[in-house]
């Protein structure tokens, strides 16, 4: 975009020959900001589940150096030419701005250079996508984000985005009405919130600190990364009774708990051991997610994702639901790798999902002992580089094997 700025006309000679370079100038920043409205608009889609994580913000939508723009020399000894450069610089910035995350500056330089420049509807449209942005990013909390969502409808024309738009500031209403009254409680790495007069929950709450804090580091060791020493925020956990979670999620009661850049679990009574100890797996499945995230993105295969998280979940009875996974499994053919590559909660079929699940822990299991557990977790990493297909191609790399013999070795396994 900047390579433009220099090639601005800035001294017609003549008021006939100004005419033509407002005319040139127009067009040639005309297209620029269209190709920076192209880049705006390549956001990641919604995440409102668990298998698809948040929208990776370590990859923003650049659009490529802009070719000069094609202009004779300016005549230096002209009159200067009256044509206004700052709403498109502002604009330029802006754009810089959105993809640097600081979504407030890139608000307030399009919002001047709309407001100067009304009759160019890219800068009202990049302004939209900036506020739609910085309501993703929730950083000012609910209420900013819904005005944000609000402002971004003001600006955005196309229909299918504007539904998009809609629903997710719906879903922001409900986490805002649903979390209204929640205390804020952090620890050293995560924030917990939940409904402070529920008083089945208090001292539950308590020993739930402790136990993620113990887990942070035990993951912090095998996924060799700690989230929030690495400059991320705390991960927050929010604990909702059976109908709020379903409000806020829309998951029902078949989901233990999700995480989409937020730990989101429904907890009954935590003075229950039983219920108590459901819920410490549960948590440590979602922390496991949110650790997978950090190191790998949100290209994580599902499969590798939830093998992983299920392994995770509780390493005492770890053996016994390989078992079960296993004997599950030897009914009928295993799934083809690719398929469990994506989102699994839109699956119809809930066994298919649960078989789903089974052959993800049988698998990660089968190939943490037979070729070492940092190696699962270093397939992780590898989608950050490499996509969803990272984790096959590192596997190669280090193995020279390839991904899918190994399920067919799972299958032999099972089948025997
Ligand atoms: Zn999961």
């Amino acid at each position: 975009m900047r390579a433009v700025r220099k090639d601005r006309p800035r001294g017609p000679s003549s008021r006939k020959e100004r005419g033509a370079w407002v005319v040139l100038a127009l067009l040639v920043v005309a297209i620029l900001a269209a190709a920076g409205l192209l880049a705006l608009s390549m956001m990641p889609g919604d995440w409102g589940s668990e298998e698809q994580g948040p929208p990776d913000r370590s990859e923003p939508a650049v659009n490529g150096p802009v070719p000069a723009a094609v202009a004779p020399a300016p005549d230096l000894a002209s009159e200067p030419e009256a044509f206004d450069e700052r709403p498109y610089d502002l604009n330029d910035q802006a754009i810089s701005a959105l993809e640097d995350g600081r979504f407030d500056q890139a608000v307030e330089w399009l919002e001047e250079a709309a407001a100067a420049r009304p009759d160019v509807a890219v800068f009202g449209a990049n302004l939209g996508e900036a506020y739609l942005r910085r309501a993703r990013a929730g950083e000012g909390g609910p209420d900013a984000a819904i005005d944000d969502f609000e402002a971004a409808l003001e600006w955005i024309e196309d229909a299918e985005r504007r539904a998009q738009i809609e629903g997710l500031q719906r879903r922001a209403r409900l986490l805002r009405d649903e979390e209204r009254d929640f205390v804020v409680e952090p620890t050293l790495h995560f924030t917990f919130k939940y409904d402070g007069s529920r008083g089945e929950l208090a001292s539950g709450v308590d020993r739930l600190k402790v136990l993620l804090e113990d887990t942070y580091q035990e993951f912090g060791e095998q996924f060799r990364r700690r989230p929030v020493e690495a400059g991320e925020g705390r991960i927050e956990v929010i604990l909702y009774d059976a109908e709020g979670f379903d409000s806020v999620t829309g998951l029902g009661d078949w989901a233990g708990g999700v995480f989409d850049g937020k730990i989101r679990v429904p907890v009954e009574d935590l003075r229950s051991e039983l219920r108590f100890a459901r819920v410490k797996s549960v948590l440590r499945h979602e922390t496991a997610h949110a650790f997978s995230h950090s190191i790998g993105g949100a290209a994580v295969p599902s499969w590798l994702n939830e093998g992983v998280a299920q392994w995770l979940e509780e390493p005492a009875r770890r053996e016994s639901a390989v078992e079960i996974a296993r004997a599950k499994l030897g009914a009928s053919a295993l799934f083809p790798l690719s398929r469990l590559d994506g989102n699994l909660v839109g699956w119809e079929d809930r066994a298919e999902v649960a078989r789903a699940y089974d052959q993800a822990l049988a698998l990660v299991d089968h190939l943490s002992v037979q070729y070492g557990a940092d190696l699962v977790f270093s397939m992780i990493a590898a989608c950050r580089e490499g996509g969803v297909g990272g984790a096959a191609e590192h596997f190669r790399e280090r193995t020279l094997v390839e991904l899918d013999a190994v399920l067919g070795d799972l299958a032999d396994t099972l089948y025997r």
